[in-house]
Formats: C-alpha cells, sequence, structure tokens
C-alpha cells in the first residue's frame, strides 16, 4: 500500500491511499485493480491508470493542436502535484518534444526552498531540463515582502498575477513558444461555477485549453490536464513515485475549500460526470456565444492591448503599467520587512509584548519561555481571522506578538496568519531551541 499526505496551496491536506480495490484491473485483466474511474467505468492497475493518463494527454495535445514537432514547450513547475504530473504525462506522451521545465522561487519562507528541491529530484527523475528563476535575485524582492502592504489578505492573488508575469516573461528568455500549466478539471470547472455566478464571462472565456499570444512574441498558453479530475493527478504522483511537494504555504494557512469546489464535488457522488458535462456546456456553448457578442462589440468599442512601461509585457491598463509592476512599485514604497526574529532582536523589542507558544498543551507544560501564553497552531488554523480579533480584543492594538514553536517553521504561518489579520507579528527564528541557547550562553557570561 503506498501512501501519501498532500497539501496544497489553499487546501487542507489531502490523503491518499493506494491499495488493491479486491477485483481485477478492466484492461489488462491480469493486475489488481488500485483505482476506479466512475465516469469512464474502469478499475484500472497501476500501470494501465499511466497509460491511461498518458493517453488522455496525448489525445488532448492533438486535439486542441496545443503544439507541433517543431514547438519549445515549457512546463511551468510549481512542485505540487498537477505540474508534477504534467510533466512526467507530457515527456512520455511526446519523448521526442524539445519540453522543458522552469520553477519560480517565490522566496516563501520554509516553503520555497523545499519545492526547489523537489522540482529539482523531478527533472532530474524524468531528465528534463530545469530553469530557475530566483524572484529575490532577479527582481529584490520576495512575496513574503506584500504582507506589510494593502495586499497582506490578498497573498495568493498577488502571488498568481506575479506568477503569471514571471512565466510569461521566462517563457520568452529561454526562447519557449508554447508555456503549458497544470490547470485541471477541478480547478477549471470551480472556477468557471464562480465566475459564472459573478456574470464574469470574460474570465470563463479565459479558462480556456488553448490561448493565443496578446501580442507577439509572446509565448501560447496551454492547459494539457484542463480534462484530467484533480484527484487522477494525485494518483499518478504516487503510481509512479514522483518527487512532490509536501508541506504547507505559510500563506494558505487556515485557508479553506472553494466553496464551488466543494459543491462540485456533492454533485459528482450523484453524477460521476457532472464536471466534464460542465466543462463541456462552458466551453462549447457558453464561451462561443460570448465570443460571438464580443465580436460584434469591438466594432463599437475596442480593448487595447500594449506594452507594460515597466516590464514590457502586455496589458490593457490604462496607464499603460501591468498589475504587477503596480503592486512591485508599492512594495518598493514600503521597503521589506521581516516576519522572523532572532532572540536577541525579540530582547530588544519595545512596547507590550505577548509570547505566543503554537505547540501541543502538553509540550508548552513541560517547558516553555516564562510568561509565553499557549494557543496550539491548530486554534489558529481552525479560524485565524476570530483568533486575530481575540488577540487584538485582549491585548490591545499596539501589542507585538511572538510566535514560536520547537524551531521556528510552525509558528511561522501562524505569524504570516496574524499579520494578515492586521496584527503586529513575528515569529521566532529557532525556536524555545535558540531561546534556550540563548539563556544558557548568557548564564555563563
Ligand atoms: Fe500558493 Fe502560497 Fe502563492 Fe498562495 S501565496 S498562491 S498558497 S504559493
Ligand atoms: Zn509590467
Amino acid at each position: 500500500m503506498k501512501t501519501l499526505t498532500y497539501s496544497k496551496c489553499g487546501l487542507p491536506a489531502m490523503k491518499v491511499e493506494v491499495k488493491g480495490l479486491g477485483v481485477k484491473c478492466s484492461e489488462c485483466g491480469q493486475e489488481e485493480a488500485v483505482i476506479e474511474l466512475k465516469y469512464a467505468r474502469k478499475k484500472l492497475c497501476s500501470n494501465c491508470f499511466t497509460d491511461f493518463f498518458v493517453r488522455r494527454v496525448k489525445r488532448t495535445v492533438d486535439k486542441h493542436r496545443m503544439f507541433g514537432p517543431k514547438d519549445r514547450v515549457a512546463v511551468a513547475l510549481s512542485g505540487g502535484k498537477d505540474s508534477v504530473a504534467l510533466l512526467d504525462a507530457l515527456k512520455r506522451a511526446f519523448p521526442k518534444q524539445d519540453i522543458i521545465a522552469f520553477y519560480i522561487d517565490l522566496g516563501i519562507h520554509y516553503y520555497s526552498d523545499h519545492l526547489r528541491q523537489k522540482v529539482q529530484a523531478l527533472t532530474e527523475k524524468v531528465r528534463v531540463p530545469l530553469h530557475i528563476y530566483d524572484l529575490k535575485d532577479r527582481e529584490g524582492y520576495v512575496i513574503d515582502d506584500f504582507l506589510t502592504t494593502k495586499f497582506r489578505s490578498k497573498m495568493c492573488s498577488v502571488c498568481g498575477i506575479v506568477k503569471r508575469a514571471v512565466f510569461t516573461q521566462m517563457a520568452k528568455e529561454i526562447g519557449a513558444t508554447v508555456m503549458a500549466t497544470g490547470h485541471n478539471l477541478d480547478d477549471t470547472v470551480g472556477t468557471m461555477l464562480s465566475a459564472f455566478f459573478a456574470g464574469d464571462f470574460e474570465s470563463i472565456s479565459r479558462l480556456k485549453p488553448v490561448l493565443k499570444p496578446l501580442i507577439p512574441g509572446q509565448p501560447k498558453k496551454i492547459k494539457p490536464l484542463f480534462n484530467t479530475p484533480e484527484v487522477e493527478d494525485l494518483y499518478y504522483v504516487v503510481l509512479n513515485d514522483l518527487p512532490v511537494q509536501e508541506c504547507h504555504c505559510p500563506h494558505s494557512f487556515g485557508a479553506s475549500v472553494s466553496r464551488y469546489k466543494r459543491i462540485l464535488d456533492q454533485m459528482e457522488k450523484d453524477n460521476p460526470n457532472v464536471k466534464f458535462q460542465l466543462l463541456s456546456v462552458f466551453l462549447k456553448r457558453l464561451v462561443p456565444m460570448y465570443e460571438r457578442v464580443k465580436e460584434t462589440e469591438k466594432e463599437n468599442v475596442s480593448i487595447e492591448v500594449e506594452a507594460c512601461k515597466v516590464c514590457g509585457l502586455p496589458t490593457s491598463s490604462p496607464d499603460r503599467v501591468c498589475s504587477r509592476c503596480r503592486r512591485v512599485a508599492l512594495l518598493k514604497k514600503r521597503g521589506g520587512q521581516k516576519l522572523e526574529i532572532t532572540v536577541e532582536e525579540l530582547e530588544k523589542l519595545e512596547g507590550r509584548i505577548v509570547l505566543i507558544d503554537v505547540r501541543s498543551p502538553a509540550a508548552y507544560e513541560k517547558e516553555h519561555i516564562p510568561s509565553a501564553i499557549n494557543v496550539p497552531k491548530e486554534v489558529f488554523e481552525e479560524n485565524p481571522q476570530k483568533m486575530a480579533r481575540k488577540l487584538r480584543r485582549k491585548f490591545g492594538r499596539k501589542t507585538t506578538f511572538v510566535t514560536y514553536c520547537y524551531a521556528g517553521r510552525e509558528s511561522y504561518p501562524v505569524a504570516v496568519a496574524l499579520r494578515r489579520f492586521g496584527l503586529r507579528a513575528y515569529s521566532l527564528r529557532g525556536g524555545l531551541e535558540a531561546w534556550k541557547e540563548y539563556v544558557s550562553v548568557a548564564s555563563k557570561t
């Protein structure tokens, strides 16, 4: 039995256990089946599932003419299950294609390094060249810096804008004519449904599996997994032993599953085809209808797409500065501010300080920094906003909160969450261990 506990951006951990279903595979009739695909009425063994997955990717690419033999295809790797499965399946489906991978090191503390190691291991395993774009080295800032701006409550949206811009920029730098991303069926239909209820048909039309470049010289964007159910990406990764992310992004701490994804999962229990049916209605009916209307409107209103004055990427903004550059400019005005402090810096903090031990009550009882209160990480995770409000009410607006755990890794996302809800918070670098060392050195001198 193979198991994997998988943490995805913005979602609680998903646990997958691959075990025999007690019946033979419906394809080969030899091996024991390990996965049931209700919509296809199949129960497949590990090898037949991998073949099925790769065949679907190949069919999708061919059907939508996503790329040709002369294209250089860049796969945007995040280290998450979707892009990991995409790279491996593309390489198997098109072994002779010029495929390269790229990864953006977003500088998210305790997270980006972990992903960097995973994508390095993956690209070595599948023998695909890897290009890394280090945000700090190349642009002088990291995603965590946006916590000091008004975007602190919309970190994933800022991160998405930065990633999209860098991907486009990178694809051009490395001579890629096509850029592939790992959007899966659940992401696509979930976003379509939420945009539909908001009446945002423009966003729905952007979810098409192939997007032509807005201005010449930009890569074409493709989504070869747009019709692959999310859970199958995870099975593919587990069954093929591919290196994949194993920890949360601190900015997704306390986030919940999108309402529409939850509704879709519920509907799928009654109708295993519902996600495919919705995808087909959106792409075959709604999007063409909307595009026809847009064509007619274009005669009266034309939206100009021009190159951004700062970075040169396409933008339709009237001042010709794209969304990424507008956000980064704000960051430069504010200057960086760290989220982690050392014990020495803690000692020098002024004003009211509240130390929060985020470990379990048992660990806290055993040993803690004098004067620290105990609020386990799980309590924050349940509802970080509620906890932030409680702390502000109890200790006042001007208090500085310093979170800590054993070594600093667990308390960092808690400090990030408190910042998101407007509190002045830091995490203690090295945690209790660093504090004990500091005290023992101080007592000897
Ligand atoms: Fe994902 Fe973290 Fe970026 Fe949000 S901030 S999109 S959770 S990497
Ligand atoms: Zn720009």
